[in-house]
């Protein structure tokens, strides 16, 4: 068994940043399949904290080999000044510790000005994106007009492809959202100056990685986002413009469906969600404002709060069936301290019919009633305790209640946002 993957069960944010960090201890390789530098996973290791975006986070592992698969759409400015700030804390000093697939797609300066117009256009019904060009270069993806990696270190190809989309690009900036045209040469000249720093990099990252899972190399697969924003089995159209399912592994990785062993789901002990969207279990009260507070619950990075609300069982129970997830770690369990009494989310009602699973009907999530068990909490700190026998009963019970509605075993219980404020409970992951 060679392969894990790891991946968000609820609207992303559940601190998989330092899961996947803890995890890459036991990885030779460390790969990301999907999403954008939207991501932006904060590791805090010996107090000094960083925050990567498109890097998978197992980079602050010497001698471990990243990978961007060609799932995950990039923005190649912002992958340069990620590599050089590693580099300055000494990381990435060996250019054969990150390859870069050459069928990921570029985000383009056109897809970036096009995202932020459209939210800025939307007015209050804005889906909260964060102006990125995730989406517009995914949208590119399937329009089969986009351009990847390999087009770049073509110079012939990727002059004549920059330019007859920016022709087009500039009439729909101009004509529909009202915005400047972008100037061709000014991208040119750009982008041809960050192919030269990002080529050493560029290579078949699919086939590479098939060697590597053959040679019995441990490889571990990171998403980004969470199963509640996947464009499929989210809460479309409050969702992402990827798919993040553990599925997504194949398609956006290039590997074959029995190379993927394991899949380990990330969930906060509560619920916490980015934007607009129906969200079952938010609270609006002094309950929801400590959660925010003490869970320094405000977005990596863009800084927007994040709403937050009870642990929806209903979620992380429709996600385990959605990734097959074959254990669960559970972070930020040292956030609910202090609360008198916890609440766990059940099921739904709506209109008579009971809910056990997420409903596809927005309509029905924005108004159904959540039906809500209720738990003894906890006074005491969480953060120095080591071991699950050092909980506090009422926190390993409310960690037991969590297994049986979710039907997925703990293997891992974080304490604080620390590497090493961590319960270990089964303690093989691979
Ligand atoms: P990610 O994108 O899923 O990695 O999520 P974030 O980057 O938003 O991480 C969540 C935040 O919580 C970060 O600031 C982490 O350092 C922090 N964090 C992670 N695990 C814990 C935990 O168990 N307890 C506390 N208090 N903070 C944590």
């Amino acid at each position: 068994m060679s392969t894990l993957v790891v991946i968000g069960v609820q609207w992303g944010d559940e601190g998989k940043g330092k899961v996947v960090d803890l995890l890459a201890r036991e990885a030779d390789i460390i790969v990301r399949f999907q999403g954008g530098n939207n991501a932006g996973h904060t590791l805090v290791v010996d107090g000094q904290k960083t925050v990567v975006r498109l890097i998978p986070s197992g980079v602050l592992h010497a001698g471990k080999v990243c990978v961007i698969g060609n799932g995950v759409v990039v923005d190649p400015q912002v992958l340069v000044e990620e590599i050089d700030t590693l580099q300055q804390q000494g990381c990435l000093t060996d250019p054969a510790l990150l390859k870069i697939s050459e069928t990921a797609h570029l985000i383009m300066p056109y897809h970036k000005a096009i995202d932020l117009a459209r939210e800025r256009l939307r007015g209050e019904g804005r889906i909260g994106t964060t102006g990125r060009g995730i989406g517009p270069t995914y949208e590119d993806k399937m329009a089969r007009v986009g351009i990847r990696f390999v087009d770049l270190l073509d110079e012939k190809i990727f002059s004549e492809k920059l330019a007859h989309n920016l022709q087009e690009k500039n009439i729909y900036l101009g004509a529909i959202l009202q915005e400047q045209a972008l100037d061709y040469r000014q991208i040119f000249d750009r982008y041809c100056h960050l192919r030269t720093r990002l080529a050493p990099y560029i290579t078949n990252t699919s086939r590479y990685l098939h060697q590597e899972i053959s040679r019995g190399r441990k490889v571990l697969f990171e998403g980004a986002q969470g199963t509640m924003l996947d464009v499929d089995h989210g809460t479309y159209p409050y969702v992402t413009s990827s798919n993040t399912v553990a599925g997504a592994v194949c398609a956006g990785a290039g590997i074959a469906p029995r190379h993927i062993h394991n899949v380990i789901g990330i969930s906060k002990a509560y619920t916490t969600r980015v934007g607009s969207g129906p969200f079952p279990t938010e609270l609006f009260g002094p309950e929801g404002e400590k959660l925010r507070r003490d869970g320094g619950e405000f977005g990596t990075v863009t800084g927007r709060p994040r709403r937050c609300g009870w642990f929806d069982a209903v979620v992380v129970r429709t996600a385990a069936r959605l990734n097959g997830l074959t254990s669960l770690a559970l972070t930020k369990i040292d956030v609910l301290s202090g609360l008198p009494t916890l609440r766990i989310c059940t099921g739904y009602q709506y209109r008579g019919q009971h809910y056990d699973e997420v409903p596809a009907s927005t309509t029905v999530l924005e108004n159904l009633t959540p039906l809500y068990e209720d738990l003894p909490g906890w006074d005491e700190p969480l953060t120095g305790i080591r071991s699950l026998d050092a909980l506090p009963g009422n926190a390993r019970r409310y960690v037991e209640r969590i297994e049986e509605l979710v039907g997925v075993p703990v293997k891992m219980i974080s304490v604080g946002a620390g590497r090493e404020e961590t319960i270990l409970i089964r303690p093989s992951f691979f």
